[in-house]
C-alpha cells in the first residue's frame, strides 16, 4: 500500500475518533446551605448560630422543611416530623416557613446565576444546573468561576452556597454535596470515574433507599463496585434504566441542562391536624384547595385535562385518582366538580383521610396533537402522578414536604 494511502487511513481513523469524541461541557451544580433556616437567621440575628427548626408545629403534625446546621448534629434532618425533631433537639427554636421571603431571595440567587450563563437549570428554590462551557472556552478555569459565583451569592445575598464541578450533572451534582456547608469541589476532566469509583451507590440521583438496600445485598456497595459489572448486570437490575445507571456510574452522562423546565402539573395538599372523615369536612377542604390551585393556573396562564386527587388515609395508604375532562380547565368550580366526584367514590365511615390534595395536569394543547399521540401523552400522566413533580417554584402546599414518604416512592 502506498504511503500516501495508509497515512490517508490513518487521518480518517483519527478524525471518526475526534469526531466520535463528545466535546468537553463544564457543568455546575449550586445548592445553597440549609436554605429556609439560613434565611430565617439572616432575618433575625437572634437566631444565629442557634438550632432552627422550619417547618409546621409538633401539635399539627408539622414536618421539619429546612434545619439549621446547628440543628442536624442532633440528628434532626428535613421530612422528619418535627414531633421527632423536638424530641431530639428540645432547645430547637421551631420557625414557620415564609415562602413568600424564600421566593424572593431565590430570585436573586437564580439572576446571579444567570449573571454567569443564560444555560441554567433551576431544580429548586435554592439549587441549580449552570451549564459554564462557555465561560471556560472563554479562558475562565472552573475553579475561578465557582469562586466567584459563591462571592457573589455571599456578597449579595448574605448566605452561603455550596458549589461542585465536573463534565457533568452527575458528578457535579455529588460534588455540591460533599463538603457542605459552603463547599467547593471541582472534579477534572478524566478523573469522573475515578472520582467516584469510593463512594456510596445511593449517591447517585434516582438510587433511592429501597435500591441501595437490594445492591446492598448484592455485594454492590461503592459506585466502583456497580460500574465494574457487567452490561447484562445492568439490565437485569435496572431494567429499561439500564443505560442511564451505568453511565451514571461511570461518570460518563451527557445529559443537558435544560433551560426550560415544564410545568406538568400543579397541586395543593394539605395533612389534617387529626384524621378527617365528616364528608362535609373534607369537600370543603377539597374546595380551600382548588382554589389554590385555580388561583395558581389563572396567574402562571394555564389550564389542565387532567384532575387528580391525592389522599392519604390513617394507616398511611396513599392513592391517587384521576379523570380526564373533555376540555381543557382553570376554574375552581370545575376543578372541585370532578375532585369531589373522585373523592367521594372513596368514602365510607370507616376510612379516615389524614391528607387530601389536589392537582391539575396536562396542560398541552391537545387539539394540536394526533389523536394517538395525545392518548400517549396521558398514559404517560397516569404513569407518573402529577404529585410525583410539585411545581417547584410555588409552594402551594401547606406544608412543603409531606409526613412520611410514599410507600414505594424512591427518593432522588
Ligand atoms: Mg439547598
Amino acid at each position: 500500500m502506498a504511503l500516501n494511502n495508509r497515512l490517508d487511513i490513518m487521518a480518517d481513523i483519527i478524525k471518526s475518533h475526534v469526531d466520535s469524541t463528545p466535546s468537553i461541557r463544564h457543568i455546575l451544580h449550586a445548592d445553597l446551605d440549609a436554605f429556609y433556616a439560613a434565611v430565617e437567621q439572616l432575618d433575625n440575628p437572634e437566631l444565629r448560630g442557634k438550632p432552627v427548626l422550619v417547618g409546621g408545629s409538633p401539635e399539627n403534625r408539622g414536618v421539619v422543611a429546612t434545619a439549621s446546621y446547628e440543628a442536624r448534629v442532633f440528628g434532626v434532618h428535613s421530612a422528619m416530623p418535627m414531633k421527632s425533631a423536638v424530641r431530639r433537639c428540645p432547645q430547637g427554636i421551631i420557625v414557620r416557613p415564609r415562602f413568600g421571603r424564600y421566593k424572593e431571595i431565590s430570585n436573586m440567587i437564580m439572576d446571579i446565576f444567570r449573571s454567569v450563563t443564560d444555560l441554567i437549570e433551576p431544580l429548586s428554590m435554592d439549587e441549580a444546573y449552570l451549564d459554564i462551557t462557555q465561560a471556560v472556552a472563554g479562558g475562565l478555569r472552573p475553579l475561578e468561576v465557582a469562586l466567584d459565583l459563591k462571592k457573589q451569592v455571599k456578597e449579595e445575598t448574605g448566605l452561603t452556597v455550596s458549589v461542585g464541578v465536573a463534565t457533568n450533572k452527575t458528578v457535579a451534582k455529588i460534588c455540591s454535596d460533599l463538603n457542605k456547608p459552603d463547599g467547593l469541589v471541582v472534579v477534572a476532566p478524566g478523573e469522573e470515574e475515578a472520582f467516584l469509583a469510593p463512594l456510596a451507590v445511593g449517591k447517585i440521583s434516582g438510587i433511592g433507599p429501597k435500591t441501595v438496600e437490594r445492591l446492598n445485598r448484592d455485594g454492590v456497595e461503592t459506585i466502583g463496585d456497580m460500574a465494574a459489572q457487567p452490561l447484562e448486570w445492568f439490565a437485569n437490575t435496572f431494567g429499561v434504566r439500564a443505560e442511564g445507571v451505568r453511565a451514571r456510574a461511570l461518570g460518563t452522562d451527557r445529559d443537558e441542562v435544560h433551560t426550560h423546565r415544564e410545568t406538568k402539573s400543579v397541586s395543593a395538599e394539605t395533612t389534617f391536624s387529626s384524621d378527617r372523615n365528616d364528608p362535609e369536612v373534607l369537600r370543603e377542604e377539597l374546595a380551600r384547595l382548588a382554589g389554590n390551585v385555580a388561583r395558581h393556573l389563572e396567574n402562571s396562564g394555564l389550564q389542565g385535562r387532567t384532575v387528580t386527587v391525592k389522599a392519604r388515609l390513617a394507616d398511611f395508604t396513599t392513592f391517587t385518582r384521576q379523570k380526564t375532562l373533555p376540555a381543557r380547565t382553570a376554574t375552581e368550580e370545575t376543578i372541585l366538580e370532578h375532585a369531589w366526584g373522585l373523592l367521594s367514590k372513596e368514602l365510607n365511615p370507616e376510612r379516615s383521610f389524614r391528607l387530601l390534595g389536589v392537582g391539575v395536569s396536562s396542560f398541552l394543547e391537545s387539539t394540536a396533537l394526533p389523536a394517538a399521540k395525545a392518548d400517549q401523552l396521558q398514559l404517560s400522566l397516569f404513569d407518573q402522578p402529577a404529585f410525583d413533580q410539585p411545581v417547584f417554584d410555588q409552594p402551594l402546599f401547606d406544608q412543603p414536604v409531606s409526613e412520611q414518604p410514599d410507600p414505594g416512592q424512591e427518593t432522588t
